[in-house]
């Protein structure tokens, strides 16, 4: 933080009740995840409460570990832990933001912010690199832009920071007020406006208008003036003595040309002075030519030198800023994170590898981070950081890192520079290791992750993990706090990959995953996944399996119920067991006929442990089957109270897939059961736009041809382009999931934002489209599905349902995580 604070400043900066004991405390960090606390000492950990989980859950734990200072609700019994210091308010996340607004206050140099619908992290990071040829400049991690992120990315900011860039996004209306009295900032950039978000809007002008709050009492407006509706809602609202505004026409204050090369362009910026500057970008693509206009024109109006803006410029690129989890050698798992250059980003990265399941070490590859001053505090808190998450060994490039005092617990290999790293370490030196991979841009790590992950082959599913958790967040809303979630990970996560998934969920606080068979739940285990897992139809010989690898199996019949015993008898062990009982699906699972002998055995073997008992629903997603999912219900509920009666501790009931957990919110019994919505799929009663996709299925261009009127492409020489044209042959077939019912037009891929229909049958390892008249070149990017395709418009196409067509992916398609 800027400055530190004492916790009488903190109880009267948010309007708090001071509780305990509290003569003296300096807070220096401010935290609102129990996991991150590095510093217990001088921690004030917030206690926010949220749809997912509630800080004061963890205020016990966190007061063994050393933390004293707490911010909670009134609910909470502050009196029962004398031992700790609490400031009482009535909302918690309104007290953080009251204390960011403090805390900004502190801060006097200039801060830029930066809001609208796309490219704010990238020109937030682009304006970074660029400003920090002069300056130490404070930015927000990643994309913390949100209500909470804000404040967490104010307390960010130190004292030697001379310029801070954060960032600002909004999804309702009133969100934006709140943002700017944190951030107040001297310098804005309105970067674009789309389509993101639009839901919790009235219109598009609305949701301008509520952006441009932010800039209400700005100096300086950053903004393009040929942007139809922005440009027009910006000159109506925002006085013209604050306008930066440049254009490709005239009008502006700047005008900008350029000239696109082969894969660099001159952007040329003349003022209405003539006076003009000239500066060489790497890429050619408009968008990125748009986001890089923004920031040259910010760095310009901040007064930095033409010629140091050039400097940083040549080495840009565009840039992936996701933390993305890739397969490495020797069956190491690498986090790429190769464009990171400070110790905010590194934070969120090193509890990115915390979270993910455990592998023999855990390794940081790391250069030294580009804040030049203060360097010996950064050093100490980069090895605070180390420490805190237990990494056993560092390979660090650079000087200054060169000097970190690390405990003999950390193994450390220094280097001068990325070539010697690469020179030094090879394959052999990595084994089943988890590996976090973190530079700064200039030192070049993309090198070093190309060196050390597996060939990938051109098609690929991603994963974004963001989507995941906000689709199980929406999912928990729908909930009463105590419900439990079991979420069904059967067959290969719904085909987006069982152990990343199912580790994502641990982290996320699912409370049990299911299976489908006993050897699914066994590669979770040992993948290091620790949460009761229930194998939905387990066969007997799986049985011992099942016991040895502490997985759960659902009994349905009287008939598997004794060969449980019979296990439980020869292991001389007891065995937990869920009850499927059948109200109308008939798949599996015990009928009313067999509930006598089922209480007999019960009550005859004890060692069996009934965990749970559940039905599934036959039609939750269809409301002509309402009746009769209530029907199915109400038998349940008959049924499982009779065999509560001869069971002797309480099982859990569930009956709630994810359709039903929309249409029979008062059936959630103890627990749910979600699958397919979590996947981002919206099934019943779900409204659009409250789930995210979350995968997206890619591939790559492999040749281009051009045809004659008259020929044919493919098997049966079913696919022919009448007037001739372009076809594109891409590395995607039926044996990758691209069912041959895609065939003749009925598919359709998008080729940079354009769709591409299917020419011909469908081969088995690639297919091919028309691209006549189209902006492709062998090896570009086609996205089967994703954001553009939806899923579902696929499945419809195909005659069948989402779930078929994700399940269907193979699992030789490359499955690819990140956080964006
Ligand atoms: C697959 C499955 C679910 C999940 O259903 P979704 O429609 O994907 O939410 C729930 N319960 C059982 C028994 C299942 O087999």
């Amino acid at each position: 933080m800027i400055t530190s604070l004492s916790i009488q400043q903190v109880a009267e900066i948010t309007g708090g009740e001071l509780i305990g004991e509290s003569t003296w405390l300096e807070i220096g960090k401010i935290s609102i995840d129990s996991r991150q606390i590095i510093t217990p000492g001088d921690t004030l950990f917030f206690a926010l409460v949220g749809s997912k989980n509630n800080g004061e859950t963890y205020i016990k734990e966190l007061i063994d570990k050393g933390v004293n200072a707490f911010v909670v609700s009134k609910t909470f019994d502050a009196a029962a832990y004398p031992e700790a210091v609490f400031v009482v308010v009535e909302d918690t996340k309104k007290a953080l933001q009251q204390l960011a607004y403090f805390v900004r206050n502190q801060f006097t140099k200039p801060v830029l912010a930066i809001t609208g619908s796309n490219a704010k992290t990238t020109v937030k990071e682009w304006l970074g690199q660029v400003l920090s040829q002069d300056y130490n400049v404070g930015k927000s991690p990643k994309s913390y832009n949100s209500q909470v992120g804000v404040p967490l990315s104010v307390f960010g900011l130190r004292d030697y920071h001379n310029v801070a860039i954060l960032e600002a996004g909004i999804s309702s209306v009133g969100e934006m007020d709140k943002l700017e009295k944190i951030i107040k900032p001297d310098i804005g950039i309105f970067t674009n406006i789309g389509s993101a978000h639009d839901q919790g809007f009235e219109s598009r002008e609305q949701k301008i208008l509520e952006k441009l709050r932010l800039f209400k009492s700005v100096q300086y407006l950053v903004f393009r003036n040929d942007n139809g509706l922005l440009s027009e809602v910006i000159i109506r609202e925002i006085p013209s003595e604050k306008w930066i505004s440049w254009s490709d026409q005239s009008g502006s204050v700047y005008r900008r040309s350029l000239k696109i090369g082969e894969d660099e362009t001159r952007i040329i910026l003349m003022k209405d002075d003539l006076n003009m500057n000239t500066f060489q970008v790497p890429f050619i693509g408009q968008a990125s030519l748009e986001n890089i206009t923004h920031v040259i024109v910010a760095a310009l109006s901040l007064g930095q030198n033409p010629s140091q803006i050039q400097s940083a410029l040549s080495s840009l690129k565009p840039i992936d800023m996701r933390l993305t989890l890739k397969d490495g050698v020797n069956d190491s798992l690498i986090i790429d994170d190769t464009y990171n250059n400070d110790l905010e980003g590194l934070k969120v990265a090193l509890d990115f590898l915390s979270q993910q399941r455990p592998k023999r070490r855990k390794l940081v590859i790391l250069s030294d981070l580009l804040q030049v001053d203060e360097e010996k505090s950064i050093i100490e808190e980069v090895s605070e950081l180390l420490i805190k998450h237990e990494i056993d060994g560092l390979f660090s490039v650079g000087k200054s890192l060169r000097k970190a005092q690390l405990p003999s617990t950390i193994s450390h290999l220094a280097f001068d520079s990325t070539d010697e790293l690469m020179k030094k370490v090879s394959h052999s030196d990595f084994q089943d290791d988890l590996i976090l991979i973190t530079g700064a841009r200039d030192f070049g790590f993309e090198k070093v992750v190309d060196h050390l992950q597996k060939r990938v082959h051109g098609t690929t599913l991603e994963i974004n993990l963001n989507s995941l958790t906000h689709n199980f967040n929406f999912y928990k809303t729908q909930l009463k706090p105590e419900t439990k979630v079991m979420v069904m990970v059967k067959a290969f996560a719904y085909g987006g990959g069982a152990p990343e998934i199912a580790n994502h969920l641990q982290s996320l606080g699912a409370d049990y995953l299911a299976v489908a068979y006993t050897d699914e739940g066994v590669s979770l285990r040992k993948q290091g996944i620790h949460l009761p897992i229930m194998v939905l139809n387990p066969v007997k010989e799986s049985l011992e399996l099942c016991l040895e690898h502490d997985l759960e199996p659902v009994v349905f019949s009287n008939s598997f119920f004794r060969h449980v015993c019979d296990v439980a008898k020869k292991t001389q062990k007891s065995i937990k067991v869920h009850l499927d009982l059948d109200t109308g699906m008939k798949r599996l699972g015990f009928g009313k006929e067999d509930l006598d002998d089922l209480k007999g055995l019960i009550q005859a073997n004890p060692q069996i442990v009934i965990q749970s008992m559940y039905t599934h629903l036959a039609g939750a997603d269809e409301d002509i089957h309402a009746d009769f999912s209530q029907a199915q219900i109400k038998d349940f509920l008959k049924m499982s109270d009779e065999l509560q009666r001869v069971i002797p501790s309480k099982a859990l009931r569930h009956v709630l897939n994810s359709a039903g957990i929309m249409a029979f919110p008062d059936s959630q019994m103890e627990m749910v059961r979600l699958g397919i919505g979590l996947y981002g799929v919206e099934v019943g009663g779900v409204k659009s736009g409250s789930l995210k996709s979350i995968s997206t299925l890619k591939t790559t261009i492999s040749q281009i041809k051009t045809l004659s009127p008259g020929e044919t492409v493919g098997y049966s020489r079913a696919g022919q382009l009448l007037n001739g044209g372009n076809i594109a042959t891409l590395a995607i077939g039926y044996a990758d999931g691209y069912d041959r019912r895609f065939s003749k037009g009925v598919g359709e891929v998008s080729i940079n934002g354009k769709l591409a229909p299917v020419v011909g049958n469908v081969c088995m390892d690639m297919c091919m489209v028309d691209v006549t008249g189209m902006d492709a070149t062998e090896g570009d990017e086609v996205i089967i599905f994703g954001e553009e395709i939806s899923l579902e418009s696929l499945a419809e196409k195909m005659g069948t349902i989402p779930y078929e067509v994700l399940t269907n992916i193979s699992t030789r398609v490359k499955r690819v995580y990140y956080l964006d």
